[in-house]
């Protein structure tokens, strides 16, 4: 069934775990070189006494579940495990009451599940068979003596909850866990085969102790009263004699703070108010409480300390998760999470043990250890692509720091590294440059699914990103410039100016920042470019038929280029007197410099376009079909766009227009003080220049909704802020009289559909001093001429064209910026790469798109994985490439339940493919959110049911094993059939992955020995 876990036995996960290492050096799909082991052998002692390899591990919740995640956090580096909550709601109750999918870690993580959707008896059991098996994979892997890793318990929710015998037989068992069923069960499985084994002996079962665990986290529910808090803290401390942690809210620091201090960040869409924080704990009462814990703990030889923090509880405003209300984690929640440790622990001077999670990575891992936070315990960061591998860089970080004794927190270090991260500019939500999710429009096929995102679904002109970063790395810049010019006619241009929506969908942007295409395409071009020039021939024609293109800007030069390399004449028609409309004349020579558009321009004539310029506006397409066999209109979007004003139209500047002018070093007079209504990349072209205009002081960008909204991009932006410009948000212009600019103030709204918040006028006006106001919301396209010439419009007053851009009139096209209003130059390339191919088509001429296919190692690929790197602003940016569509794996990665797996098959595509175990998915949804296609691999892929009841509760294509020949099968068409390998009864791609399966994967397919 799609969201019931079922547990394996510890037989079945110890045959797992040995036959998958023997056979793939793997264990849960985590490779062998990313096991984690403390080579220095230098070991610390937490907070609590524990002796641990390494202070990191995961927090209570998805990634210590399962046995399998337990097992999997420890070979990846985690030694400090907090266990999955139980309290007395569990089992059936409980997964009744969480609504799936229940986690979003797209950037802030948010969830809306509470405590271990097993029974508390269940949990129990999970937890006893990954300790044995870290015990015993630990000697036999090598990788330590066993004794080097801790467990941490967690409880909720009320203290009568916890007095339950159901949660006290679990607190007394992992205690001492001797006269437990599954204890005794796992001890003589092992007992009795130790000839499994090559390095795990007698010897080494007899050092295992029952005595499982000796601390305790308590975890209560927002608004649970300070004295229930200390009551259940001074039982556990007293009668059940546990180190105990109590978790903290982030509430404990207030509502203004909280605000404040998230608006700040940029996260001033997480919504939530004030009730929480003035329900839960407060920050005095805490003190007074940890103040008289501490004191106990103390007399009782015990250890006490909190566990910093909690998740934050905010509004469902945007379909998040499908609940009311959900708990924020992760980057949002580090500035809230540390900013409560340095305020206990200046209260406490540095005392009071505290137990970290909030945001932690391998970007601030060291900094919070090095100050006496430990132990540091993430979920986020290991739900995100690379999964659970981040441990081990975040343990090997760690490593060096690593302390015999605890010290306590070094509070004026924290008090800085506080300030610090609330200023890190990496921490506040424009790092992620506006991107939400960074799925693409594509179906996830059954198979064959790897996909680079950057090229495939996020780069319109479909450039070969991952092969030509590959080649810049290794400084092979011809090849580089080849693999470039195959698909993009401007490599200079585009290499200075691209928008990058490549960027949006990088999977490199979940981990640390994208790639920077742009950067290393203009290094490509800056080595290669003159060179590939030099060496170019024309190609010879090979049809008879011309075509003239009207307009020479980035469209009208590329469907050109195209065409002609492709041997078809092509003509340029263009009323200037040079190449490259907007981006010659309009867009600042500080972005681009004349050499840099000539390089490009050059490169069009080295392939024989020819050009006319000065040519008259008015074209007439019947004459020029006399002596063309196609037209090809690319003029762009040059009309004055509507006033941005209600009143006072003719005092405002159109905004290319002055950009024109400015450029052409023509005077403009702008006066001391310049506003720019408009939050678009021409708007923020238009406020630096400004700036730099003579006797201009003061530059504003106004704008009526807020910095998040702006159609800018994110490097625009920041690089207005640089030069000092201001953002005036939320004003919308009423009038402007050419001294003073009216607004109307505004406010957010609701979210649409696409999660943009709508925005209100108040009424209220202000009024702002400009000398000039610059109007930068859009341009139009003059459609005088599409009339003119008969080309039919639709109701926008577009032209009405095929998929194919081609008009109402045969072989007439319409691309770029006057197919639908102002867009970007790689879209414009977009554009053109359409028609040519439409052309070539009919010609039937074989274009000579090629794909080129530069491969990179496995071994490099998967040594990626994982890790966290800073980008580089050198040609080895291109080292960064996770080279997707060679190896994806990530929803193998990001499943907390390691219910994805990647099985190698002969016969199709790609030797890799994805296979889904529905028996240990509960349906969390991680993995849906990362992969990037839109469906869900949890749903669409291949999926493996353990049981009939399972496989009937699911419409999942997939196998059900009968015996041992038999297999209910569900097909791509639905039906559902009995089959026998061999028999023909199933496609010959789900033959292959079953034989496969049965083959190579039999621990997995196999049903027989799994406890339902
Ligand atoms: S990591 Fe490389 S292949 Fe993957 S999306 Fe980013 S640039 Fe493309
Ligand atoms: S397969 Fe996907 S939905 Fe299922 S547990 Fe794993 S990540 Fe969650
Ligand atoms: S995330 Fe998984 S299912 Fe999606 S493309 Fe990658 S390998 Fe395929």
């Amino acid at each position: 069934m799609g969201d019931f876990m079922r547990s394996i036995s510890f037989e079945h996960l110890i045959s797992w775990c040995l036959e998958e290492y023997k056979t793939k050096a793997s264990v849960f799909g985590i490779r062998k070189d990313k096991f984690y082991v403390n080579k220095s052998r230098n070991y610390m002692t937490d907070v609590l006494g524990d002796q641990l390899a390494s202070p990191v591990g995961p927090a209570a919740g998805p990634h210590s579940q399962l046995a399998q995640n337990i097992i999997t956090s420890y070979l990846t580096g985690a030694r400090f495990i907090e266990l999955k909550t139980v309290q007395k709601m569990d089992g059936e109750e409980i997964r009744q009451a969480i609504k799936k999918p229940c986690i979003n870690a797209e950037d802030e993580c948010y969830n809306c599940e509470w405590s271990t959707e097993l029974t508390v008896e269940e949990a129990f059991a999970e937890y006893i068979k990954a300790y044995f098996a870290i015990k015993v994979l630990a000697k036999e892997f090598k990788i330590s003596e066993g004794n080097d890793f801790a467990y941490n318990m967690s409880v909720g929710y009320d203290l009568e909850g916890i007095k339950t015998k159901k949660i006290d037989n679990y607190i007394e068992g992992l205690k001492d866990a001797s006269k437990t069923e599954i204890f005794k069960e796992c001890y003589e499985y092992l007992s009795k085969n130790l000839d499994l084994f090559e390095n795990f002996a007698q010897e080494d079962l007899n050092k295992i102790s029952p005595k499982v665990c000796s601390s305790i986290t308590l975890s209560t529910l927002h608004g649970c009263p300070a004295d229930e808090i200390e009551k259940i803290a001074t039982y556990l401390l007293k009668e059940k004699k546990l180190n105990t942690f109590v978790k903290c809210n982030p509430t404990m620091l207030g509502y203004e703070f909280a605000r404040k201090t998230l608006d700040y960040m940029g996260y001033d869409y997480i919504v939530f108010d004030d009730h929480h924080f003035k329900e839960d704990l407060q920050f005095d009462e805490a003190c007074t409480m940890i103040k008289r814990l501490l004191l106990l703990s103390k007399d009782l030889g015990l250890k006490f300390g909190v566990k910093l923090t909690n998740t934050f509880p905010v509004d469902v405003e945007r379909n998040e998760v499908p609940a009311d209300e959900m708990y924020m984690s992760g980057r949002a929640l580090l500035p809230l999470s540390i900013s409560l440790a340095q305020k206990l622990s200046k209260e406490f001077d540095g005392k009071l043990p505290i137990s970290y999670s909030g945001g932690a990575d391998a970007f601030n891992i060291e900094e919070i250890f090095k100050i006496g936070i430990q132990p540091i315990t993430m979920a986020t960061s290991i739900l995100k692509p690379g999964g659970y591998n981040r441990f081990k860089q975040v343990a090997e970080l760690v490593e060096p720091h690593l302390n015999s004794q605890y010290q306590g927190i070094d509070v004026e270090k924290l008090t800085i590294l506080a300030e610090k991260i609330i200023q890190d500019e990496r921490n506040h939500k424009s790092y992620r440059e506006k991107v939400r999710s960074r799925k693409t429009e594509s179906e996830l096929p059954l198979f064959d699914c790897y996909k680079a995102p950057c090229k495939d679904g996020g780069c319109p002109i479909h450039q070969q990103i991952p092969e030509y970063l590959k080649l810049v790395s290794q400084e092979k810049y011809d090849q580089a410039i080849k693999v470039i010019t195959t698909d993009n006619t401007a490599p200079t241009i585009l290499g200075t100016l691209c928008s990058q929506p490549c960027r949006e969908h990088c999977t490199r942007l979940d981990y640390d920042k994208s790639l920077s295409m742009k950067a290393m395409k203009k290094i490509a071009a800056d080595h290669a470019q003159e060179n590939l020039m030099r060496n170019l021939k024309k190609s010879d024609l090979k049809s008879n038929k011309k075509v003239a293109v009207i307009g020479a800007g980035p469209a009208g030069i590329a469907v050109a280029t195209f065409l002609r390399r492709n041997g078809i004449k092509t003509v340029v028609f263009e009323k200037l007197d040079q190449p490259y409309g907007i981006v010659k004349h309009i867009i600042p020579s500080f972005r681009i410099s004349e050499e840099e558009i000539k390089r490009d321009y050059q490169l069009a004539l080295a392939q024989g376009v020819e050009f006319r310029f000065g040519q008259p506006a008015n074209y007439d397409i019947k004459e020029l079909k006399k002596e063309y066999d196609y037209v090809v209109i690319a003029t762009g979007a040059w009309k004055k766009a509507p006033s941005p004003v209600k009143e006072g139209k003719e005092q405002i500047v159109d905004a290319l227009e002055f950009l024109w002018n400015a450029k052409k070093k023509n005077k403009v007079n702008l006066g001391c003080k310049v506003a720019v209504i408009g939050a678009g990349d021409v708007a923020m072209d238009c406020a630096r220049v400004a700036k730099r205009a003579q006797g201009v002081e003061e530059v504003a960008i106004v704008y009526r909704r807020t910095e998040t909204y702006m159609p800018a991009s994110q490097e625009e932006i920041n690089s207005v802020k640089k030069e000092n410009i201001k953002i005036y948000e939320l004003l919308a212009p009423i009038r402007y009289d050419g001294k003073i600019l009216v607004c109307e103030k505004m406010k957010l709204g609701d979210y649409d559909a696409s999660g943009r918040r709508s925005v209100k006028g108040t009424g209220q006006m202000v009024e702002l001093a400009f000398d000039s106001v610059i109007g930068a919301t859009g341009a139009k396209v003059d459609t005088s001429n599409f009339e003119k010439n008969e080309i039919l419009l639709d109701e926008k007053g577009r032209p009405q064209l095929t998929n194919a851009f081609e008009s109402n009139q045969e072989n007439v096209y319409i691309i770029g910026d006057c197919r639908k209003g102002p867009s970007t130059i790689v879209q414009a390339m977009a554009d053109a790469k359409v028609v040519a191919k439409d052309i070539m088509k009919k010609e039937s001429i074989k274009d000579d798109f090629i794909r080129y296919s530069i491969e990179e190692s496995e071994q490099t690929i998967y040594s990626k994985r994982g890790i966290l790197e800073e980008v580089k602003k050198d040609q080895r940016e291109g080292n960064r490439c996770l080279k997707c569509d060679q190896i994806c794996e990530i929803c193998v990665e990001v499943c907390p339940n390691r219910a994805n797996i990647m099985i190698e098959v002969k016969g199709f595509e790609k030797s890799h493919q994805i296979v889904h175990i529905d028996g240990m998915c509960n349906e969390c949804g991680n993995c849906g959110v990362f992969c990037p296609h839109i469906g869900n691999p949890y749903k669409d892929k291949v999926t493996i049911f353990w049981t009939k009841e399972d496989f009937d509760l699911s419409d999942n294509i997939g196998f059900l094993r009968l015996d041992n020949n038999k297999y209910l099968v569900r097909t791509e068409t639905g039906n559902i059939v009995e089959h026998i390998v061999g028999d023909s009864k199933i496609s010959q791609e789900l033959e292959q992955i079953l034989i496969t399966l049965i083959k190579k994967y039999e621990y997995c397919l196999e049903n027989a020995i799994v406890k339902s």
